[in-house]
């Protein structure tokens, strides 16, 4: 591949700011794509300027004067046929001042706002005309993404230059069949580097959607490949006798949901290959995805192999760790606990026996997977709440769990749902089994929402509640962008509940608490202590005290569907009918009314995602992996949705002819090394 290092004007400086696009070769600037596009072909009259729009006029200057405002500005009067504009400089010299006379014509472009005094202009970029005014642009300008020390120009200039030498030596890569319903691949790069005016906007959409297409198919293989290379690594066949297991399952007071039963035979089934099994679990809050982790750990431990369970906050994996030793200690199991916050004599007895084997079962943070744990023989890891953490780091695990020449098998379990077509596309390197049935014997919870001027209402209903011996979470969002404030609201809070209600208990947790503190106080709330407990955000995930059955959600116009449903889940666990209170400030928006209501009309977790997808967009739903480094460059999942069910059907078929076009595929999308680094 030809180095970008062969174009007129790149040196050593400029080809290692293109490296930061991860511009390497003459081709990766054709796949270098625009943002967006200025149209600088045409002259809009002043009068039929559109507010807030990047537009191009022309006229005389009338005038041009310095104003000390609050900023000290040069401004100057432009006036054609129909009527005038004002321009305004925050930053200039005399030069400018003197050269902008009145009676001379003037070009500009820029984004034209509504001011006091009509149209304005802050510094656009102008040109001042004389009699042979240049003619405008004969195609829109392209936009490119940027780096810090690169211009546009330099950009355009490189692009076109690429364009010439290389564009006719782009293959195609797609199979025939599609190619017939869409543009050809050149014809599709070239139209998006430099868009033709005239030709129609639908010819540029069709021209956008090949490439996209294409994108989409590369992450799509990439994630597939990542699949059968899995698949050809070796793991540790875990096919034991099912003692434990079954003594486990008899002393449990109720019995496994058909669900529940029938992923743990879906992992059960994987844990007996040879490879390591790449499993996602998804189930609704409360669907007792714990008890199916659970039961896998078991089948490592009854395998003579050890287990190791990732959550994404302490205050879970304090809660995973107590929860897990109560059932296993009648079978002589002991679970160990490793978090961050641990003091080094806390850790060591852990990690020696961890190293030796004594300890079967491990619960822990991302301390887990430091290089001081070492495991004597990890057969599983698990993840709980999976949208936490990125497909890097999740692949960063696997490596770390590496003894010999096995890798871990994994499980991966969240509670937010992600769409099937999604899921297809950046969810290919897994199975899936979801949950997709409550355990009987709850009762739904019911949810409404009430205004803040009705707090006191909410108080003395707190009160009566507690009275007939239920417990109440109290939740304090995110008000500021501000962990400290977000601790100082819910401290303020708990204190205001305390003064109204002096004879209850009221305890509370956040993110400032260390962890010992945090948990005490969750412990105090498990065991009754506590009445009420306020708590910040950090509850959100996992948390379990199936006595609490009335949750109270302040400022819940300014939390996401997702995040208000994680919330909910905390309440409506046990036989007690529960109630969640969504306490918001009016007025409400138009999406945050929306939001309330979806949620106070549905208690299925499937829906609500449905709902957030629509929303939000797919973007916030994948996390990280959108905004990490699965960065896409030009396809956008809501725009591009309708694409997604083809992939599918497109990858079997490049299979069939000539299998290295997926690895160039794949090369000239996702650039080699830049998928999965190592996180920890
Ligand atoms: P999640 O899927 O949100 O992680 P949990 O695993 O925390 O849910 O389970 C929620 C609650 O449901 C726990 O109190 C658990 O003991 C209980 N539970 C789990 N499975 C069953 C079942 N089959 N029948 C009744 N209760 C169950
Ligand atoms: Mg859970």
């Amino acid at each position: 591949m030809e180095p970008v290092t062969t174009l007129r004007g790149v040196g050593p400086k400029l080809s290692e700011r293109l490296e930061k696009l991860q511009i390497r070769s003459v081709s990766d600037l054709l796949f270098h794509l625009p943002l967006r596009y200025q149209d600088r072909t045409t002259l809009t009259p002043i009068a039929a300027l559109l507010h807030n729009e990047e537009q191009q006029i022309e006229g005389i200057i009338t005038g041009t004067t310095i104003r000390f405002g609050r900023r000290r500005s040069l401004v100057c009067s432009v006036e054609d046929e129909s009527d005038s504009l004002t321009i305004r400089l925050f930053h200039f010299n005399k030069g400018q001042q003197a050269a902008l006379q009145n009676g001379r014509k003037i070009r500009c472009f820029g984004t034209a706002r509504r001011g006091k005094s009509g149209m304005e202009m802050a510094h656009p970029e102008y040109q001042l005309l004389d009699k042979s005014p240049p003619p405008l642009e004969q195609a829109l300008t392209p936009i490119y993404p940027m780096t810090e020390g690169l211009h546009q120009r330099t950009l355009f200039s490189l692009t076109t230059q690429a364009l010439q030498r290389a564009l006719h030596e782009v293959k195609e890569l797609l199979p025939t069949a599609l190619q017939r319903n869409l543009p050809p691949l050149q014809q599709a790069l070239s139209t998006l580097h430099r868009p033709d005016a005239t030709a129609g906007a639908e010819v540029f959409k069709r021209c956008r959607e090949r490439i996209a297409l294409e994108e989409l198919l590369a992450h799509h293989l990439s994630m597939q490949q990542l699949r059968q290379k899995s698949r050809k690594e070796h793991a540790i066949v875990l096919s034991p006798q099912r003692t434990l297991l079954d003594r486990l399952l008899q002393q449990l007071p109720f019995s496994l949901t058909r669900a529940q039963q029938r992923t743990i035979d879906e992992i059960f089934a994987d844990l007996k290959n040879s490879w390591p099994m790449q499993r996602l679990l998804q189930g609704d809050v409360g669907s007792g995805k714990t008890l199916v982790a659970l039961c896998a750990a078991l089948h490592a431990v009854e395998s003579g192999q050890q287990c190791a369970l990732m959550a994404p906050t302490e205050l879970l994996a304090t809660q995973h760790q107590q929860t897990l030793q109560s059932l296993l200690l009648p079978l002589g199991i002991e679970v160990g606990l490793l978090s961050g916050s641990m003091r080094k004599t806390e850790r060591k007895p852990i990690l020696e026996q961890l190293q030796s084997g004594a300890l079967k079962i491990v619960v822990g943070t991302h301390a887990l997977f430091q290089d001081a744990v070492q495991f004597h023989a990890l057969a599983l890891v698990i993840i709980d709440e999976q949208h936490r953490f990125g497909v890097d780091q999740r692949y960063a695990l696997q490596q770390k769990g590496e003894q010999g020449s096995y890798s871990p098998h994994q499980l991966i379990m969240t509670a937010t749902p992600i769409p099937r077509t999604l899921a297809m596309t950046f969810y290919a390197d897994l199975d899936s089994s979801v949950i997709d049935e409550l355990p009987p014997g709850r009762t739904p919870i019911t949810t409404v929402t009430i205004p803040e001027s009705r707090r006191d209402e909410v108080v003395q209903r707190i009160h009566s509640n507690c009275q007939q011996g239920r417990q109440v979470y109290w939740v304090c969002p995110l008000v500021e962008e501000s962990e400290l404030l977000e601790c100082q609201a819910a401290t303020e809070q708990a204190a205001e509940l305390q003064k109204q209600l002096p004879d209850l208990n009221i305890g509370l947790v956040h993110g400032r608490l260390s962890a010992t503190e945090k948990e005490a106080e969750m412990a105090r709330f498990h065991a009754r202590e506590l009445h009420i407990l306020v708590a910040t955000t950090v509850i959100e995930v996992g948390v379990d005290v199936p006595n609490a059955s009335l949750m109270v959600i302040e400022n819940a116009e300014r939390l996401g569907l997702s995040q208000l449903h994680q919330l909910r889940g905390r309440v409506g666990r046990g036989s007690e009918a529960s109630s969640c209170v969504l306490m918001y400030r009016s007025p409400l928006s138009a999406v945050a009314k929306e939001r309330l209501e979806t949620i106070r009309n549905s208690n299925d977790g499937f829906e609500i995602a449905r709902k957030d997808l629509q929303m939000r967009g797919p973007g916030e739903l994948l996390g990280r992996r959108q905004t990490g480094q699965l960065q896409l460059k030009i396809a956008d999942l809501t725009l591009d949705q309708h694409l997604l069910p083809q992939l599918e059907q497109i990858a079997p078929q490049l299979l069939q002819g000539d299998p290295t076009r997926i690895d160039r595929l794949i090369q000239r999308w996702i650039p080699q090394g830049e998928h999965y680094h190592s996180v920890a």
